[in-house]
Formats: C-alpha cells, sequence, structure tokens
C-alpha cells in the first residue's frame, strides 16, 4: 500500500484538483474529539475534485477516507496513510425542488439544514438540528433521533464511485439500517429528500426546543464523539419497550465519570465518552473496552460500537464487541 503522505502523491494530485490540500495535517482538526495524527487532507472545491482524487488514488494503490465534520470518529493517533477527502464548503449547496423535494449537499452541517428548511416552512429535517455532522456523514451513518433517521426522507443520492464516475443511487437502492447504509466505498455528493410542507412558526418553535432539550441533556460543550455504542436492540424511539439503552447499562455498571487517561465517561450522560483533556485515541479505546467489559460481566450484553474506530488506512475496527455476547 502506498501512502497519501508520500510526496510525489501529493505533488501530483495538486497538479489534478483546485481545491486546497493540506499535508502533515493534524487530524484533531477535523475531529469533534479533537484527537487525531497527521495526514494528507483535501478540501475539494468541487464535486470534480472528488472524483479526480478517488480516481488518482486509485491508480496509485493509495487508499482514502471520506470525512465530514469527524463528529462520529475516533481517528487514530499515529495519523492516517489514507487520503482524507473532507466534505464541505463547495459542496453544501441547499435548493427548493418544489413539492417538497430539497437538494442537499452533502457538505452542509445537518443543524443548518435543518433550520434553513424550517425556515421555509418544512419539516423532516428539523429533528437534526442537534446533530453536529454533515448531511453526507449523516446518510452515511443513517443518523436520526426524535423519532426519525435519513432513511426516513432520502429519495435519491448522489455518490462518486472509485473509478471517479457520478451514480444516482434511489432509495430503494440504499440498504439502511439502524445507523447504518451500505454506502461502503463511495462517497455522497449529494441527496434530495422529501420534505413535509408545514406551519413555519410551529416548526421553528419545535427546532428551538429540540435544541434546547440537546444543550440540557448531553456535554455538548465537550470534545465527544456523540453515543460510543449503538443501543441494544436498536433506537430508543423505534423500541420504547426496550429493557435498557446502552447509556442506561453503562450508567447501571456504575461508571458515570469513570476516567482513562484523559477520556471520560460523562457523569451528564454515560453513553458520552468526552475527551475531558488531551485525551488520545489509545485511552478512548481503553475506556471502550472497560465499558464493554463491566456491562457484559454485569448483565450479559455485548455492546456494538456506534462511534467508527478508524485505522491508519482507512479501514474501521469491527463494530461488535471482540469478547462476543
Ligand atoms: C454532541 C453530539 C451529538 C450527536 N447526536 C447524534 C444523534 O442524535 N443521532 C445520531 O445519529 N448521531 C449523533 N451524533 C453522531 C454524529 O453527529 C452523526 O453520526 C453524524 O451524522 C456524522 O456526520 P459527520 O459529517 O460528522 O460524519 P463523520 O464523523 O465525519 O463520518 C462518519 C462516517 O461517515 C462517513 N462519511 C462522512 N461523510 C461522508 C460522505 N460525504 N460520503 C461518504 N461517507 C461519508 C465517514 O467515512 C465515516 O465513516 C452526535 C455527535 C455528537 C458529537
Amino acid at each position: 500500500m502506498r501512502s497519501a503522505r508520500d510526496a510525489g502523491f501529493v505533488a501530483g494530485l495538486r497538479a489534478r484538483i483546485a481545491g486546497e490540500l493540506r499535508e502533515r495535517e493534524s487530524l484533531a482538526r477535523y475531529s469533534t474529539y479533537r484527537i487525531g495524527g497527521p495526514a494528507t487532507v483535501l478540501l475539494p472545491r468541487s464535486p470534480e475534485d472528488v472524483g479526480a482524487a478517488l480516481r488518482f488514488a486509485a491508480d496509485g494503490g493509495v487508499p482514502w477516507f471520506a470525512l465530514g465534520l469527524g463528529s462520529n470518529l475516533l481517528l487514530p493517533d499515529e495519523g492516517m496513510d489514507a487520503l482524507v477527502i473532507r466534505i464541505g464548503k463547495g459542496l453544501d449547496r441547499l435548493e427548493a425542488l418544489g413539492g417538497g423535494g430539497w437538494r442537499v449537499g452533502a457538505g452542509l452541517p445537518q443543524p443548518l439544514a435543518a433550520r434553513k428548511t424550517a425556515e421555509q416552512g418544512f419539516a423532516g429535517l428539523h429533528r437534526f438540528v442537534g446533530v453536529p455532522g454533515t448531511v453526507g456523514g449523516g446518510v452515511y451513518m443513517n443518523a436520526g433521533c426524535h423519532g426519525g433517521d435519513w432513511a426516513g426522507v432520502v429519495r435519491s443520492v448522489v455518490v462518486v464511485d472509485p473509478a471517479g464516475a457520478d451514480r444516482v443511487l434511489p432509495r430503494d437502492a440504499i440498504p439502511f439500517g439502524y445507523r447504518h447504509s451500505g454506502l461502503g466505498g463511495v462517497v455522497v455528493l449529494e441527496t434530495t429528500v422529501a420534505l413535509e410542507p408545514t406551519d413555519r412558526a410551529a416548526i421553528e418553535a419545535e427546532v428551538a426546543e429540540l435544541f434546547r432539550w440537546r444543550q440540557e441533556g448531553t456535554p455538548f460543550n465537550q470534545p465527544c464523539c456523540g453515543s460510543v455504542f449503538k443501543n441494544p436492540g436498536g433506537p430508543s424511539w423505534k423500541r420504547p419497550d426496550a429493557p435498557r439503552t446502552a447509556g442506561q447499562l453503562i450508567e447501571a455498571a456504575g461508571l458515570k465519570g469513570t476516567r482513562v487517561g484523559g477520556a471520560e465517561v460523562s457523569p451528564m450522560h454515560a453513553n458520552y465518552f468526552v475527551n475531558a483533556g488531551g485525551a488520545t485515541a489509545a485511552e478512548v479505546r481503553g475506556l471502550i473496552a472497560l465499558a464493554r467489559r463491566a456491562v457484559r460481566e454485569r448483565f450479559g450484553v455485548g455492546l456494538e460500537t456506534e462511534v467508527k474506530l478508524v485505522r491508519p488506512d482507512g479501514s474501521f475496527e469491527p463494530a461488535e464487541d471482540p469478547a462476543g455476547e
């Protein structure tokens, strides 16, 4: 495997794109955990830049990794050999198509998509006001909260494949599941969603209320990745009768406030592990292993990670508890 950190790769890619290419860039800047070592980071200016980068990486045998706002990731302390493609500005358009249809760029932050569509009197994306990632990351993760997820609004998704070609995937071709879309191996460029026309004042008031609820119930201002583990059995809003959420299990195991180095189980919400100061990825992994062990021993439940544990080559560690249930 070749590395995107090679000088020759960097020079070759720079000649092929209009956007910015940053070398030895600390990935801590690109993750809400504020954790991660150095990598080559592409800030594409257009969809064409993304296609050109994927083609050039494939030709050179260099792996790549798509990144939004890094709000669901634990990036490696040693940095990455994969080319990190940060989808943000330049891919962040928002356009009403009529009849409740909207085209939304992958780089638009979900809170902005939520607020801007609510301001126009449309419901559907409003629930994502407190999910601090991009639209692309939301679709890829099938992010969800407050009784809905991306699978419930998506009509189609435009992706670019490793050969650099754009493809339109209809909703039915995407195997959405709980925090899962099956969209591996492609970069999401934009999505078309179906929203509900509704009373503008009412939906704006709901957005304000959801945001207030978020700020009060989660350690919103501390570096973290949101929920570390998936809820056993599925999202809590789909199974209100489920025995316990991941947060309840970790809390019942007595782990609120437990630390490994700078990584801490939030005293506010036990399924949030925060970077309380200078935490490394190794420390967060240590805390994940500790919580899994405690919950398995106490309740016989194996917890699956929702946060993506990223390796230097851009692949993921398995989400399942390695010790099994
Ligand atoms: C405080 C806080 C609260 C949160 N609350 C929620 C919540 O209520 N519900 C919920 O579901 N999540 C929640 N999250 C997790 C996170 O915000 C979501 O998963 C979000 O959708 C991730 O978007 P992102 O742009 O940050 O993706 P990233 O973290 O950058 O990436 C996540 C995954 O998506 C892939 N990806 C990102 N962009 C693209 C793209 N354009 N094309 C292809 N793949 C891509 C990445 O490769 C990676 O595998 C929360 C996180 C935080 C920090």
